[in-house]
């Protein structure tokens, strides 16, 4: 569950978030989101998806993810059925109000919109797609699924594949509002993690990076993650979270993310050397650590937002003014815009002084 600040400012700014994706790409606001990063198959589509509960991002042996796929998780109210009718997902590209309530049908959605841009040939682009979730069982929060680090290039990947990706991972995780998980696979050398060397380019303080050990199933028989658990291999100030998802024969079997939960649940409770770190195992952990950190973080940049959403207000009022007489649909366009933008204004100025209950997202 969000904490009660997480559920009432975390929805406006996912609200935000959209404006200024609609406005284009060169918004000058920087809005708080998570992003994961890492080689490719290190897991972190796994991740993200156990972090949603449900299967729906393309995941396997091979680059999947070739596009950063922007995905805002919004929670609903429990309907008490329970059915399967409320938990769906909506594309920026498809018509607005287009829901999808089939969670394979959202995958095919994202490798079909990743093909049209980046064809089908392994290419990659940077250009987002973006997935809202729709569910009484998520934390409010937003989280960019991004292509990992490749060095050799196959298919239609230009021969300088690795740096083009490294440097869209750093126009996400540059941004001091970007909060990092940075997966690694425990059956890879800690110290030679590209996650950790990218993270700590963008965030060299550690401030906004959290250590996420994949993979903790087939480390070498007689190993195991503590130490690294433990930060003792490389510390990092927000410390590591261990977890252990699908491996890619229970994804052919399709196994459900909940029977993954409690088969990591086991895995945990079977292994001694796992026993008193409680606080760094497991998706549900991850969930907890994110959410109050983020929280923290947004607590941070409100007044900033706020300065620069007024910021944005004057100008856009002046653009406004500049049409004069312009044709109609224009400037009902504009007038629209202005009402949006006054509303989540106000919604923030309230925020601030904490008269805040239950603010309209409608
Ligand atoms: P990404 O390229 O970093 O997004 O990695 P994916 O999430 O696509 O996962 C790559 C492969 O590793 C898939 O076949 C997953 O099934 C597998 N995998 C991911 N996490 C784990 C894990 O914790 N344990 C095991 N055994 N396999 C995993
Ligand atoms: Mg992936």
């Amino acid at each position: 569950k969000a904490s009660p600040l997480g559920s009432s400012v975390i929805p406006i700014v996912n609200k935000l978030q959209d404006i200024f994706a609609q406005l284009g790409t060169h918004s000058s606001i920087e809005l708080p989101q998570v992003a994961v990063v890492g080689s490719q198959s290190s897991g972190k589509s796994s991740v993200l998806e156990a972090l949603v509960g449900r299967d729906f991002l393309p995941r396997g042996n091979d680059i999947c993810t070739r596009r950063p796929l922007v995905l805002q998780l919004v929670q609903t109210k429990s309907k008490s059925s329970g059915g399967s009718d409320d938990e769906w997902g909506e594309f920026l590209h498809l018509p607005s109000n287009h829901r999808i309530y089939d969670f394979s049908e959202i995958r095919r959605e994202i490798e079909a919109e990743t093909n049209r841009l980046a064809g089908g040939n392994k290419g990659v682009k940077d250009k987002q797609i973006r997935l809202k979730i729709f569910s009484p069982n998520v934390l409010d929060i937003t989280l960019v699924d991004l292509p990992g680090i490749t060095k050799v290039p196959v298919g239609d990947q230009p021969t300088d594949i690795e740096a083009r990706i490294r440097t869209m991972i750093l126009s996400y995780i540059k941004q001091p509002s970007c909060l990092i998980l940075a997966v690694t696979p425990a059956n890879s050398d800690l110290a030679n993690s590209d996650a950790l060397q990218i993270a700590g380019n963008a965030d060299p303080d550690g401030h906004r990076t959290i250590g996420v050990i994949t993979k903790l199933d087939i480390m070498d028989k007689g190993t195991d993650a503590r130490n690294l658990l433990l930060g003792k291999v490389v510390p990092l100030r927000l410390g590591y979270v261990g977890v252990v998802n699908r491996c890619q024969e229970d994804i052919l079997l399709n196994r459900s993310v909940k029977d993954a939960r409690s088969a990591e649940e086991k895995f945990f409770q079977s292994r001694p050397a796992y026993h008193g770190l409680a606080d760094r195992l497991g998706i549900p952990q991850l969930a907890k650590k994110l959410n109050q950190i983020l929280v923290q973080h947004i607590k941070a940049l409100l007044p900033d937002l706020k300065s620069r959403i007024s910021n944005a207000l004057v100008a856009t009022a002046k653009e406004h003014q500049s049409y004069g007489e312009i044709t109609e649909s224009r400037a009902g366009q504009g007038a629209l815009l202005l009402n949006f933008l006054s509303k989540y204004c106000k919604a923030y100025s309230s925020l601030l002084e904490g008269k805040s209950e239950e603010m309209s997202t409608s």
